[in-house]
């Protein structure tokens, strides 16, 4: 079954998309924690970081430097990046997502 956010990416559900290319998507998150909370989503859908691959370094890389890339388009002076990883970290999508908080 796909995730809620293959759902965005595949825009079969409404999201405010703020950035999109070959590798992700980046949208609001629907309840945010903090002034600016994006959530950067590769489109490859791998469940939890636990599951990520070596071969996935690069994609992982990219996120972050996505996250850097919103964060001077928002004109963030600082900001927070988090990835919840499994059910124990606190995780309730799974699909891959790195969290961008800002305020
Ligand atoms: P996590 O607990 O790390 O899995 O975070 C999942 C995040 O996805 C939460 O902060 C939710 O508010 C957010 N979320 C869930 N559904 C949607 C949606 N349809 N659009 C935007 N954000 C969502």
């Amino acid at each position: 079954m796909e995730s809620v956010f293959t759902k965005i990416i595949k825009r079969e559900i409404d999201a405010k998309i703020e950035y999109e290319d070959d590798l992700c998507i980046v949208f609001h998150d629907i309840h945010p924690k903090a002034r600016v909370h994006l959530l950067i989503v590769p489109k490859k859908e791998i469940p939890t970081i636990m599951d990520a691959a070596d071969e996935d370094q690069a994609l992982l890389g990219h996120l972050i430097l996505v996250a850097r890339n919103m964060g001077r388009k928002l004109d963030l002076e600082g900001y927070r990046l988090q990835f919840n990883v499994g059910h124990k970290g606190g995780q309730e999508i799974y699909h891959i997502h790195l969290h961008l908080m800002g305020d």
